[in-house]
């Protein structure tokens, strides 16, 4: 018994693909490329979703990032606070911008960022603005944040390129909040396109209207109003996201079951999971374990990929050990042990528990070697 890591045959299953099918060939009879029916759908429904008051739809996640950035007026000379646990984009997206990113050390149980560090960083630094990362699509301790934020005057922009249909410790949404929050609908994510593209969600009207006019060339009802870009999103892409938001909610349930079925079965292993609160409200985009010791690691790794069991680094470095970006400020010691430590194991709708129990067996078989 195989164990992948995605499962893309039985997401975009028989019936998928006609109903999508249909929906490209609409798309092509009409000669309605970008921004079309879907767009407009997609996002009044993933607002729904997130109960969130905006939602607009952008060409990837780290364009998500930087028009944030832009939107919040964040540049030259500026500091932003980056949680050192992330996908690169996270880091990238500050540089693009023309500002320099100070590293925000993770709590060593999660990886999510640190409310000490925050508190140290801002104070220290200046910063203009944070980046936490919802990672894994565990939530970040936003109220937390904001208390050590609102005080200094720094925004705050939520990553949650991984937290599709995840939840605050409050039990809201992610992406209700009066931040910008990120999102990708990369195809691995849980909620995925056939490609790129990405959102932002959002209470503020102006800034609304503003990062509506970024993604168009800066365009407004009246002529070109800033300068701006194209990250618009195909309507292609829209469309398959349209879809997809019919199932992502019973999809991530099927997850949030296999997250407690492994919550049962490593019980007692001597491997670090997710803090157990985590399972009402984690997204549960992936599923990581955290051995002693970088070499351990890999030695797992390779293990239960000989009993054809996907697993895979995420993230194989934490953001400061990345070669371009290895000498910037900041705090990162328990970031460092927690890429050096971290796995990931199969987390998709699709496992059963019988391949979950598997997976279990196959690591405590390791553990005892
Ligand atoms: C995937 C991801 C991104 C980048 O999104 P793209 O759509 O690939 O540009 C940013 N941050 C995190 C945490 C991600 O997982």
């Amino acid at each position: 018994m195989s164990v992948p890591f995605y499962n893309f045959q039985k997401l975009h299953d028989e019936k998928f693909q006609k109903d999508i099918m249909n929906r490209f060939e609409e798309i092509v009879s009409q000669n309605a490329f970008v921004e079309g029916k879907y767009n407009f759908s997609f996002e009044e429904r993933f607002s729904k979703m997130q109960n969130a008051k905006n939602t607009l739809l952008l060409a990837n996640g780290t364009d998500a990032l930087e028009i944030a950035l832009l939107a919040y007026g964040v540049g030259h000379g500026d500091k932003v606070g980056v949680a050192a646990i992330s996908f690169y984009a996270t880091a990238e997206c500050v540089y693009n911008v023309g500002a320099t990113p100070v590293f925000i050390d993770v709590d060593p149980k999660s990886g999510l960022i640190c409310v000490e560090s925050t508190k140290r960083m801002v104070e220290k630094h200046n910063l203009k603005a944070i980046i936490p990362v919802h990672i894994y699509g565990q939530p970040a301790p936003i109220e937390e944040l904001e208390k050590v934020c609102e005080k200094h005057d720094v925004k705050i922009i939520e990553d949650g390129a991984q937290s599709q249909g995840g939840f605050y410790q409050n039990g809201k949404p992610i992406g209700s909040s009066k931040h910008i929050t990120t999102f990708s609908f990369y195809p691995t994510k849980n909620l995925g396109a056939f490609g790129d593209a990405g959102a932002v969600t959002l209470a503020d009207s102006e800034l609304t209207e503003k990062i509506k006019s970024i993604r168009n060339h800066g365009r407004s009802p009246n002529g070109h109003a800033l300068i701006g870009r194209n990250s618009r999103c195909d309507h292609m892409q829209a469309a398959v996201l349209d879809l997809k938001l019919d199932s992502i909610e019973e999809q991530n349930k099927m997850r949030k079951q296999v997250a407690s079925w492994y919550y049962e079965a490593l019980e007692g292993v001597a491997i670090r999971i997710p803090p157990k609160e985590m399972l009402e409200l984690s997204s549960w985009h992936l599923f990581p374990i955290g051995l002693n010791s970088r070499d351990q690691k890999y030695a797992a790794q390779d293990y239960l990929r000989s009993k054809e069991i996907g697993c895979t680094l995420f993230y194989e470095k934490a953001l400061p050990e990345e070669a371009p970006i290895i000498n910037v400020e900041g705090e990162r010691e328990h970031a460092i042990h927690f890429a050096q430590t971290t796995l990931c194991i199969p987390m998709n709708p699709f496992i059963s528990k019988d391949e979950v129990v598997k997976v279990a067996q196959e690591i405590k078989n390791f553990l005892a070697q």
